[in-house]
Protein backbone atom coordinates (compact mmCIF):
# COMPACT_ATOMS: atom_id res chain seq x y z
CA UNK A 1 0.00 0.00 0.00
CA UNK A 2 1.18 3.54 -0.86
CA UNK A 3 2.07 5.57 2.35
CA UNK A 4 4.47 8.50 2.48
CA UNK A 5 5.27 10.85 5.64
CA UNK A 6 3.62 13.31 3.86
CA UNK A 7 -0.07 11.14 4.13
CA UNK A 8 1.02 10.74 7.39
CA UNK A 9 0.71 14.40 8.72
CA UNK A 10 -2.58 14.81 6.60
CA UNK A 11 -3.45 12.00 8.94
CA UNK A 12 -2.90 14.68 12.14
CA UNK A 13 -6.28 16.64 12.38
CA UNK A 14 -5.85 20.03 14.27
CA UNK A 15 -9.24 19.70 15.94
CA UNK A 16 -8.24 16.59 18.01
CA UNK A 17 -6.33 16.58 20.98
CA UNK A 18 -6.12 12.60 20.82
CA UNK A 19 -4.60 11.48 17.56
CA UNK A 20 -3.68 8.02 15.76
CA UNK A 21 -2.04 7.86 12.62
CA UNK A 22 -2.18 4.72 10.34
CA UNK A 23 0.65 3.55 8.81
CA UNK A 24 0.30 0.45 6.88
CA UNK A 25 2.26 -2.22 6.93
CA UNK A 26 3.66 -5.45 5.09
CA UNK A 27 -0.14 -6.21 2.76
CA UNK A 28 -3.01 -4.89 4.42
CA UNK A 29 -2.11 -4.45 8.40
CA UNK A 30 -2.36 -1.40 9.83
CA UNK A 31 0.10 0.06 12.64
CA UNK A 32 -0.46 2.92 14.52
CA UNK A 33 0.99 5.65 16.35
CA UNK A 34 -1.35 6.96 19.39
CA UNK A 35 -0.64 10.69 21.00
CA UNK A 36 -1.43 13.56 22.84
CA UNK A 37 -1.51 16.65 20.35
CA UNK A 38 0.40 18.52 23.33
CA UNK A 39 2.74 15.94 24.68
CA UNK A 40 3.69 14.06 21.66
CA UNK A 41 4.52 10.63 23.79
CA UNK A 42 3.01 8.09 20.85
CA UNK A 43 2.86 4.30 21.37
CA UNK A 44 3.35 2.47 18.45
CA UNK A 45 0.48 -0.27 17.98
CA UNK A 46 1.59 -3.48 16.25
CA UNK A 47 4.70 -2.10 15.13
CA UNK A 48 5.66 -5.24 13.02
CA UNK A 49 7.85 -2.57 10.97
CA UNK A 50 9.68 -1.18 13.57
CA UNK A 51 11.98 0.70 11.52
CA UNK A 52 9.07 2.25 9.23
CA UNK A 53 7.59 3.43 12.54
CA UNK A 54 10.87 5.00 14.08
CA UNK A 55 10.97 7.19 10.60
CA UNK A 56 7.52 8.25 10.19
CA UNK A 57 7.62 9.06 14.67
CA UNK A 58 11.28 11.25 13.66
CA UNK A 59 9.49 12.68 10.99
CA UNK A 60 6.46 13.87 13.12
CA UNK A 61 8.60 15.05 16.30
CA UNK A 62 7.15 12.54 18.16
CA UNK A 63 9.08 10.03 20.88
CA UNK A 64 8.00 6.72 21.24
CA UNK A 65 7.16 6.02 24.79
CA UNK A 66 5.53 2.77 24.40
CA UNK A 67 4.69 -0.82 22.45
CA UNK A 68 0.97 -1.80 22.33
CA UNK A 69 0.44 -5.11 21.35
CA UNK A 70 -3.16 -6.66 20.44
CA UNK A 71 -2.16 -9.87 19.86
CA UNK A 72 0.87 -12.68 19.36
CA UNK A 73 0.25 -13.28 15.38
CA UNK A 74 3.61 -12.58 13.43
CA UNK A 75 1.90 -9.92 11.44
CA UNK A 76 1.01 -8.23 14.12
CA UNK A 77 3.96 -8.78 17.06
CA UNK A 78 6.64 -10.13 14.81
CA UNK A 79 8.85 -7.20 14.74
CA UNK A 80 9.13 -6.35 18.85
CA UNK A 81 12.26 -8.12 18.93
CA UNK A 82 13.85 -5.15 16.72
CA UNK A 83 11.84 -2.78 18.40
CA UNK A 84 13.63 -3.24 21.26
CA UNK A 85 16.84 -3.37 19.76
CA UNK A 86 15.58 0.29 18.25
CA UNK A 87 14.20 1.11 21.68
CA UNK A 88 16.20 -0.39 24.42
CA UNK A 89 15.36 2.13 27.14
CA UNK A 90 13.81 0.02 30.10
CA UNK A 91 11.32 2.73 30.43
CA UNK A 92 9.43 2.65 26.93
CA UNK A 93 7.09 -0.50 27.82
CA UNK A 94 5.88 -3.45 25.84
CA UNK A 95 2.35 -4.29 26.75
CA UNK A 96 0.28 -7.30 25.90
CA UNK A 97 -2.12 -10.14 26.91
CA UNK A 98 -0.16 -13.02 25.72
CA UNK A 99 2.98 -14.39 26.52
CA UNK A 100 3.97 -15.06 23.22
CA UNK A 101 4.62 -11.83 22.31
CA UNK A 102 8.65 -11.48 22.22
CA UNK A 103 10.29 -9.08 24.77
CA UNK A 104 6.74 -8.76 26.93
CA UNK A 105 7.38 -6.48 29.57
CA UNK A 106 3.76 -5.98 31.04
CA UNK A 107 1.02 -8.79 30.59
CA UNK A 108 -2.06 -7.43 30.87
CA UNK A 109 -5.58 -8.98 32.19
CA UNK A 110 -8.95 -7.58 31.62
CA UNK A 111 -10.10 -4.15 33.03
CA UNK A 112 -5.98 -3.56 33.70
CA UNK A 113 -5.61 0.53 33.38
CA UNK A 114 -2.28 2.36 32.81
CA UNK A 115 -1.25 5.64 31.12
CA UNK A 116 0.97 6.38 28.33
CA UNK A 117 2.34 10.10 27.15
CA UNK A 118 -0.34 11.23 29.41
CA UNK A 119 -2.92 9.62 27.87
CA UNK A 120 -5.37 7.05 30.47
CA UNK A 121 -5.41 3.36 28.51
CA UNK A 122 -8.16 0.18 29.30
CA UNK A 123 -6.81 -3.16 28.78
CA UNK A 124 -9.79 -4.87 27.10
CA UNK A 125 -9.39 -8.53 26.98
CA UNK A 126 -11.36 -10.42 23.89
CA UNK A 127 -10.22 -13.57 23.27
CA UNK A 128 -11.50 -15.79 20.51
CA UNK A 129 -9.10 -14.94 17.64
CA UNK A 130 -6.41 -15.37 19.77
CA UNK A 131 -6.63 -16.48 23.65
CA UNK A 132 -4.64 -13.48 25.05
CA UNK A 133 -6.17 -10.65 22.53
CA UNK A 134 -6.00 -7.21 23.85
CA UNK A 135 -8.16 -4.41 22.42
CA UNK A 136 -6.78 -0.48 23.63
CA UNK A 137 -9.46 1.75 25.08
CA UNK A 138 -7.53 5.25 24.78
CA UNK A 139 -9.34 8.14 26.46
CA UNK A 140 -8.22 12.12 26.83
CA UNK A 141 -10.90 14.47 28.03
CA UNK A 142 -13.99 13.99 25.85
CA UNK A 143 -12.22 11.97 23.29
CA UNK A 144 -12.10 8.56 23.36
CA UNK A 145 -10.29 5.43 20.51
CA UNK A 146 -10.00 1.79 20.89
CA UNK A 147 -7.36 -0.57 18.75
CA UNK A 148 -9.06 -3.31 18.22
CA UNK A 149 -6.36 -5.56 16.51
CA UNK A 150 -8.32 -8.69 14.94
CA UNK A 151 -11.18 -8.73 17.19
CA UNK A 152 -13.15 -6.10 15.48
CA UNK A 153 -12.56 -5.12 11.85
CA UNK A 154 -14.64 -2.42 10.14
CA UNK A 155 -17.89 -4.40 9.27
CA UNK A 156 -16.25 -7.31 10.56
CA UNK A 157 -14.43 -9.35 12.93
CA UNK A 158 -11.46 -11.77 13.37
CA UNK A 159 -11.56 -15.50 12.89
CA UNK A 160 -12.44 -17.85 15.86
CA UNK A 161 -8.31 -19.44 15.81
CA UNK A 162 -8.35 -20.12 19.33
CA UNK A 163 -12.00 -19.32 20.71
CA UNK A 164 -15.61 -19.94 20.29
CA UNK A 165 -18.53 -17.68 18.92
CA UNK A 166 -19.77 -17.17 22.33
CA UNK A 167 -16.92 -15.13 23.60
CA UNK A 168 -16.94 -13.50 19.79
CA UNK A 169 -20.44 -12.51 21.13
CA UNK A 170 -18.84 -11.24 24.38
CA UNK A 171 -16.64 -9.39 22.63
CA UNK A 172 -18.21 -7.68 20.37
CA UNK A 173 -21.53 -6.96 21.64
CA UNK A 174 -21.17 -6.42 25.14
CA UNK A 175 -17.40 -5.53 25.76
CA UNK A 176 -16.96 -3.00 22.31
CA UNK A 177 -20.73 -2.19 22.32
CA UNK A 178 -20.43 -1.25 25.38
CA UNK A 179 -18.20 2.01 24.36
CA UNK A 180 -19.10 5.28 23.72
CA UNK A 181 -20.84 5.07 20.61
CA UNK A 182 -18.63 8.01 19.71
CA UNK A 183 -15.41 6.17 20.13
CA UNK A 184 -13.50 6.00 17.22
CA UNK A 185 -12.28 2.57 16.05
CA UNK A 186 -8.87 1.72 14.75
CA UNK A 187 -8.70 -2.06 13.36
CA UNK A 188 -5.56 -3.76 12.91
CA UNK A 189 -6.77 -4.54 8.60
CA UNK A 190 -7.51 -2.68 5.78
CA UNK A 191 -10.74 -5.54 5.21
CA UNK A 192 -13.93 -3.05 4.88
CA UNK A 193 -14.15 -3.30 1.43
CA UNK A 194 -14.26 -7.29 1.37
CA UNK A 195 -16.28 -6.90 4.96
CA UNK A 196 -18.82 -4.91 3.05
CA UNK A 197 -19.38 -6.87 0.08
CA UNK A 198 -20.40 -9.80 2.52
CA UNK A 199 -22.82 -7.32 5.00
CA UNK A 200 -24.50 -6.03 2.27
CA UNK A 201 -24.94 -10.08 0.91
CA UNK A 202 -26.38 -11.52 4.32
CA UNK A 203 -28.63 -7.80 4.58
CA UNK A 204 -29.05 -6.87 1.04
CA UNK A 205 -31.62 -4.01 2.60
CA UNK A 206 -28.89 -2.07 5.29
CA UNK A 207 -28.49 1.47 3.00
CA UNK A 208 -25.98 2.19 5.92
CA UNK A 209 -23.88 -0.55 4.40
CA UNK A 210 -24.95 0.28 0.75
CA UNK A 211 -23.14 3.86 1.57
CA UNK A 212 -20.54 2.45 3.46
CA UNK A 213 -19.16 0.08 0.89
CA UNK A 214 -19.21 3.08 -1.99
CA UNK A 215 -17.10 5.54 0.64
CA UNK A 216 -15.45 2.22 0.86
CA UNK A 217 -14.71 1.71 -2.55
CA UNK A 218 -13.52 5.31 -3.39
CA UNK A 219 -10.99 4.80 -0.66
CA UNK A 220 -9.55 2.11 -2.28
CA UNK A 221 -10.07 3.99 -5.63
CA UNK A 222 -7.74 6.72 -4.19
CA UNK A 223 -5.49 4.51 -2.19
CA UNK A 224 -6.78 5.84 1.18
CA UNK A 225 -7.49 4.11 4.35
CA UNK A 226 -10.61 3.43 5.49
CA UNK A 227 -10.33 4.27 9.24
CA UNK A 228 -11.89 4.88 11.14
CA UNK A 229 -15.19 3.91 11.94
CA UNK A 230 -16.94 4.45 15.23
CA UNK A 231 -18.46 2.09 17.67
CA UNK A 232 -21.92 3.74 16.93
CA UNK A 233 -21.21 3.11 12.80
CA UNK A 234 -20.16 -0.42 13.53
CA UNK A 235 -23.94 -1.07 15.64
CA UNK A 236 -25.21 -0.36 11.84
CA UNK A 237 -23.13 -1.84 9.36
CA UNK A 238 -21.57 -4.76 10.74
CA UNK A 239 -23.40 -7.73 10.48
CA UNK A 240 -21.27 -9.67 13.81
CA UNK A 241 -22.94 -6.16 15.94
CA UNK A 242 -26.13 -6.97 14.23
CA UNK A 243 -26.98 -10.13 15.49
CA UNK A 244 -30.57 -9.21 16.49
CA UNK A 245 -31.35 -7.81 12.87
CA UNK A 246 -34.46 -9.69 11.61
CA UNK A 247 -32.89 -9.95 8.40
CA UNK A 248 -29.92 -11.30 9.59
CA UNK A 249 -31.38 -14.21 11.88
CA UNK A 250 -33.55 -14.67 8.45
CA UNK A 251 -30.57 -15.36 6.53
CA UNK A 252 -28.79 -17.40 8.62
CA UNK A 253 -31.57 -19.34 9.94
CA UNK A 254 -30.74 -18.77 13.79
CA UNK A 255 -32.40 -16.43 16.15
CA UNK A 256 -29.97 -16.82 19.55
CA UNK A 257 -26.92 -14.32 19.38
CA UNK A 258 -24.44 -17.08 19.55
CA UNK A 259 -26.24 -19.37 16.97
CA UNK A 260 -26.41 -16.23 15.12
CA UNK A 261 -22.39 -15.45 16.03
CA UNK A 262 -21.26 -18.86 14.62
CA UNK A 263 -23.68 -19.28 11.30
CA UNK A 264 -21.90 -15.58 10.43
CA UNK A 265 -18.98 -16.48 10.81
CA UNK A 266 -19.39 -19.92 8.94
CA UNK A 267 -20.85 -17.75 5.93
CA UNK A 268 -18.10 -15.40 5.83
CA UNK A 269 -15.43 -18.07 6.07
CA UNK A 270 -17.34 -19.13 2.55
CA UNK A 271 -18.28 -16.37 1.17
CA UNK A 272 -16.73 -15.27 -1.98
CA UNK A 273 -17.34 -11.57 -3.97
CA UNK A 274 -18.65 -12.19 -7.45
CA UNK A 275 -15.80 -11.08 -9.19
CA UNK A 276 -13.58 -13.29 -7.00
CA UNK A 277 -12.78 -16.03 -10.09
CA UNK A 278 -11.45 -13.45 -12.06
CA UNK A 279 -9.12 -12.03 -9.81
ZN1 LIG B 1 -4.33 -12.23 13.87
Amino acid sequence: MYFSVLRAAKQISINRMLQVIPVPALEDNYMYLVFDSEKKHAAAVDPVEPEKIQKIANELSLSICAALVTHHHWDHAGGMKQFRELYPDPSIKIYGGDARIDCLDVHLKHEDHFEFGGLKTRALSTPCHTKGHICYYVERGNERVVLTGDTLFIAGCGKFFEGTAEQMQRNLNEVLASLPDDTRVYPGHEYTSSNLKFAKHIEPNNQDVIAKLKFSLDCDAKKQPTVPSTIGEEKKINPFMRVNSNEIQKQVSAISPVDVMAKLREAKNQFRPANFACK
